[in-house]
């Protein structure tokens, strides 16, 4: 009994040296700037933030064009993050008109990445939430009135446009309109970004074109059908005069019975 006590005691000293001199050793290594201890600590957000590695799951981003909104992701999502809808465009091919993913919801778990089947959506190696540093990323202020805010496309390519640019080379009118849209208050904002839905002269061409498209296609169906059927007629008529002209022909005449002699007669 008392030796088990003393035991635990000089394990417990020993765990302490043991703990003592890793502490002491990053004091001193950070007092030095040196060594591995003093990597682990960034001055953020003077201290730009940097790619962690590649298996890093950052931010979430969708490659609109190739999304065939099969929801595929939005299914297997734990906290149910995504809100999206799909547009057929000229070509009666659905794309991404509304892709929003709620980020103040996502956990990082990657299993949407995963689950799309068109490698559309997929996560960046990088972490920076501040559009102000890295400028790639439109970020909205989560509150009721943006979430329900839908931007078309060319307001999408303008904030892509904007957020790229130095704060300092905008003009007055960029600069207002981009704050409306993004918080320049805090650094690590956590929002929603969507593509917007088609504008609606946009839409109005999609639809044309598909309408078009759907026409020529009905008319080259029905013209293939009607042509179809034009030479089965006439492949019908062909064969019933085929069948006529037989029937016209005089049947040939049976032949003669062979006559046999008299009885006793010579040839
Ligand atoms: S990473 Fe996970 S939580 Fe975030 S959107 Fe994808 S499935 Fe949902
Ligand atoms: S799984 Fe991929 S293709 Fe399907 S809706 Fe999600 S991002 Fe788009």
């Amino acid at each position: 009994m008392i030796l088990a006590w003393v035991n635990d005691v000089y394990e417990g000293i020993g765990s302490f040296l043991t703990g003592m001199r890793t502490t002491g050793r990053f004091l001193v290594e950070n007092l030095r700037n040196e060594g591995g201890a003093a990597a682990l600590t960034r001055q953020y957000p003077e201290q730009p933030a940097e790619v962690v590695g590649d298996r890093q799951r950052g931010h979430l981003v969708n490659d609109a064009k190739r999304c065939i909104i099969c929801h595929a992701c939005d299914a297997v999502c734990p906290v149910d993050c995504f809100r999206m809808a799909g547009e057929r465009d000229g070509d009666n091919k659905i794309r991404a008109s509304l892709f929003d993913i709620d980020l103040s919801k996502c956990i990082y778990c990657g299993l949407c990445v995963r689950a799309c089947p068109t490698d559309s959506l997929s996560m960046t190696a990088t972490f920076e939430l501040d559009p102000r540093h890295l400028g790639q990323r439109f970020l909205f202020r989560r509150n009721s009135s943006q979430l329900q805010q839908h931007l078309d496309a060319p307001d999408m390519d303008r904030l892509h446009r904007l957020a790229a640019a130095p704060r300092e080379q905008l003009s007055a009118d960029d600069r207002t309109w981009l704050e409306a849209h993004i918080d320049a208050e805090g650094p690590h904002l956590i929002g929603i970004y969507g593509l917007g839905y088609f504008t609606p002269e946009q839409k109005q061409v999609a639809d044309a074109e598909r309408e078009a498209k759907k026409k020529a296609k009905d008319a080259a169906a029905a013209a293939a059908k009607a042509k179809a059927a034009s030479a089965a007629a006439a492949a019908a008529a062909a064969a019933a005069a085929a069948a006529a002209a037989a029937a016209a022909v005089p049947a040939a005449s049976p032949l003669e019975p062979q006559r046999t002699p008299p009885d006793g007669a010579s040839p």
